[in-house]
C-alpha cells in the first residue's frame, strides 16, 4: 500500500509540475509577453496541457488508483492518503472523458481567443471576437458531450468549477437571492444618494500602488513567497504555495479600483500561501472549488475592505497618501466606498448589484448552452437583460459583453462561482464573529493576525481535502446558504442609506 501511495504521489507531483508550468506560461502572456507572441504561446501551451492530461488519463495512473481504491476504505477517511486517492480518482475519471487531442486544441484557440479579444474589447467591437468565440462555444458543446448525460448540460461544466453542486440546486439558491436583492436595491433607490464626489479626483498611481502595497502586507501577503505586477484585468495565478502572483490595475480617476482589487487578489493568494506544506505538488495542493477561493477574496476586499472598522484604522494612513482627502470625515469617505448604483461593470459594482451581474451571466451561458442564444445575437442580449435586471444599457460592447475575459478562456460555469463565493464569504464571517468575537475591534486596531490564523486554520491548511460543500459544512455547520449574505446586505445598507 505505502509503496503504491508513493508511485501515485510521483505521478501526481509530475502532472502538478506541467500544470503549474502552463500556468506560468498563461500568467506570463497576460502581463509581459509581446502581444506577436499568442500564435508560438498557443503551441506552447497546448503541448504542455496535452502533456499533462496524457499523463492525467494513462493507464498505469487508472491501474495504481483501481488497486488504491479497495485499500484506501481501511484508512483514516480525513487523513491526507486517503483524501488523495479519493481526490485523484475523481480527477481521473473527469480527465479521461476528455480526449487529449481536444485539450490541446482549447489551449491553441484560446491563446489565440486572448488577443482578439483584448482588440476586441479595446476597440469595442465584438465582432472582432465573435468567430473567436463561436468556436469556443462549440468546442463547449463538444465537452459536454463527452460525459455521460447530466439532468442539465450546464451540470457538466459547472462540475468543473464547483464540484458537486447541480444547476438545478444553483437556480434554487439564486432565485429568492435575486428576488430579495431586487428588493433591496429597489428600497435604496428611494432613498438619498450617497455622496462619492470625494473618490473621483486624480489619484497618483504610484501611491495608488504603495497603498495597496502596504494594506496587502499589513494583512499578511508573504512577499517572499509571491510578487506582484500589472495587467489589464487583475488574476492571481499559483505556481506553488511559496510562489504566488497577483496583478492589479491602476485607474488614475479612482482609487478605489485598484485598492479593492489588490485586497481582492491579495484574498486569493493568501489561501494559496496557506496550503499545508505536505498538500504541495499534488492535487491537494489546490483550492476547494473556485467558490470556496472567491469567499476568500470577497471577504478581504469587502467584509474587511469596505467595512467601517477597516477604515477607522486605514483611512488615517489613506489621507496621508491622498491628501486631497484631508477634510472629507470617515463617514463620509466609508459611505461613498459603498455606494450602491447599478452599473454597467461587474468588478466595479458595488455588494448590492454585484450578484445580479453574476445572474445575468450564468442565464446567457446557460441559453448559449441550451442553443437557445446564438453568438451572434449575444451583444443585444447582453445590453436586454441589463435593462431588465440593472436598469442600465451599455453604451458599447467593451462596457457590456466583452468586459470579461472568461469566455476568451473557453471558461463558460465559471461565473456562478463569483456570487457563490460571495455568499461563502457572509456564512463564514457570521461564524468568525461567534468564535472570535471581538473581531471588528482587532481589525479597527490594525490587527488581522487572529482572521488570518482562524482561515488558516478551518479552510487554508486543507486545501482540497474536503469537497467545497463538505467543506462549508465542517466550518459554519449549514450548506451553501444566502440567508447570511442578505442578512449582512440589509443590515450594512439600512445603517448607510437610513442614517
Ligand atoms: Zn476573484
Amino acid at each position: 500500500m505505502s509503496e503504491k501511495i508513493q508511485k501515485l504521489r510521483e505521478i501526481l507531483a509530475e502532472i502538478f509540475d506541467l500544470e503549474r508550468a502552463s500556468a506560468l506560461l498563461g500568467w506570463d502572456q497576460q502581463t509581459y509577453m509581446p502581444s506577436a507572441g499568442a500564435l508560438m504561446r498557443g503551441y506552447q501551451s497546448g503541448t504542455i496541457d496535452r502533456m499533462a492530461h496524457d499523463m492525467a488519463t494513462s493507464a498505469a495512473l487508472g491501474k495504481l488508483l483501481d488497486d488504491l481504491r479497495p485499500t484506501a476504505g481501511s484508512l483514516d477517511p480525513d487523513s491526507d492518503d486517503a483524501r488523495l486517492v479519493r481526490v485523484a480518482a475523481l480527477d481521473f475519471e473527469r480527465a479521461k472523458c476528455v480526449p487529449s487531442d481536444y485539450v490541446e486544441e482549447l489551449a491553441r484557440v484560446a491563446a489565440q481567443a486572448f488577443p482578439a479579444w483584448a482588440q476586441a474589447r479595446q476597440s469595442s467591437r465584438f465582432s472582432v471576437f465573435q468567430p473567436y468565440l463561436e468556436k469556443l462555444v462549440e468546442m463547449t458543446h463538444r465537452y459536454v458531450s463527452f460525459f455521460p448525460p447530466a439532468a442539465h448540460p450546464y451540470d457538466v461544466l459547472l462540475d468543473r468549477f464547483e464540484p458537486g453542486l447541480t444547476t438545478a440546486e444553483m437556480q434554487a439558491i439564486f432565485k429568492p437571492l435575486r428576488e430579495k436583492q431586487v428588493a433591496l436595491i429597489k428600497w435604496i433607490a428611494t432613498a438619498p444618494q450617497v455622496d462619492d464626489s470625494c473618490l473621483h479626483q486624480k489619484f497618483d498611481t504610484q501611491a495608488q500602488w504603495d497603498f495597496g502595497v502596504h494594506i496587502i502586507t499589513k494583512i499578511g501577503f508573504d512577499w517572499n513567497r509571491g510578487r506582484q505586477d500589472k495587467s489589464a484585468h487583475p488574476f492571481t495565478v499559483s505556481l506553488s504555495a511559496d510562489d504566488v502572483r497577483i496583478t492589479t490595475r491602476m485607474n488614475p480617476d479612482y482609487f478605489g479600483d485598484s485598492l479593492f482589487s489588490t485586497m481582492h487578489e491579495c484574498g486569493h493568494a493568501l489561501y494559496e500561501q496557506g496550503f499545508a506544506e505536505g498538500l504541495g505538488r499534488s492535487p491537494l495542493g489546490n483550492a476547494a472549488s473556485l467558490a470556496v477561493h472567491e469567499s476568500q477574496s470577497r471577504m478581504w476586499e469587502n467584509l474587511v475592505g469596505r467595512s467601517l472598522s477597516f477604515w477607522r484604522y486605514a483611512y488615517p494612513a489613506l489621507v496621508t497618501s491622498f491628501p486631497q482627502l484631508k477634510g472629507v470625515p470617515l463617514t463620509t469617505f466609508y459611505k461613498a466606498i459603498n455606494r450602491v448604483q447599478p452599473s454597467l461593470i461587474r468588478t466595479e459594482a458595488d455588494e448590492a448589484t454585484y450578484n445580479l451581474h453574476v445572474m445575468l451571466r450564468m442565464e446567457i451561458e446557460i441559453a448559449l448552452l441550451e442553443g437557445t442564444l446564438a453568438v451572434k445575437d449575444l451583444p443585444e442580449a447582453w445590453n436586454s437583460r441589463m435593462k431588465d435586471y440593472l436598469g442600465v444599457t451599455p453604451p458599447d460592447d467593451a462596457h457590456g459583453v466583452l468586459q470579461d475575459v472568461h469566455w476568451a478562456y473557453g471558461e463558460l460555469g465559471y461565473f456562478p462561482t463569483y456570487a457563490l463565493g460571495n455568499l461563502i464569504s457572509a456564512q463564514l464571517w457570521e461564524t468568525i464573529r461567534a468564535q472570535i468575537p471581538d473581531i471588528e475591534a482587532q481589525i479597527e486596531a490594525g490587527k488581522f493576525d487572529a482572521l488570518l490564523g482562524w482561515l488558516r486554520e478551518k479552510i487554508h491548511r486543507h486545501g482540497r481535502k474536503f469537497a467545497p460543500q463538505e467543506m462549508v459544512r465542517r466550518v459554519t455547520g449549514s450548506g451553501i446558504d444566502a440567508a447570511p449574505y442578505l442578512r449582512y446586505l440589509e443590515t450594512k445598507y439600512r445603517a448607510i442609506y437610513e442614517g
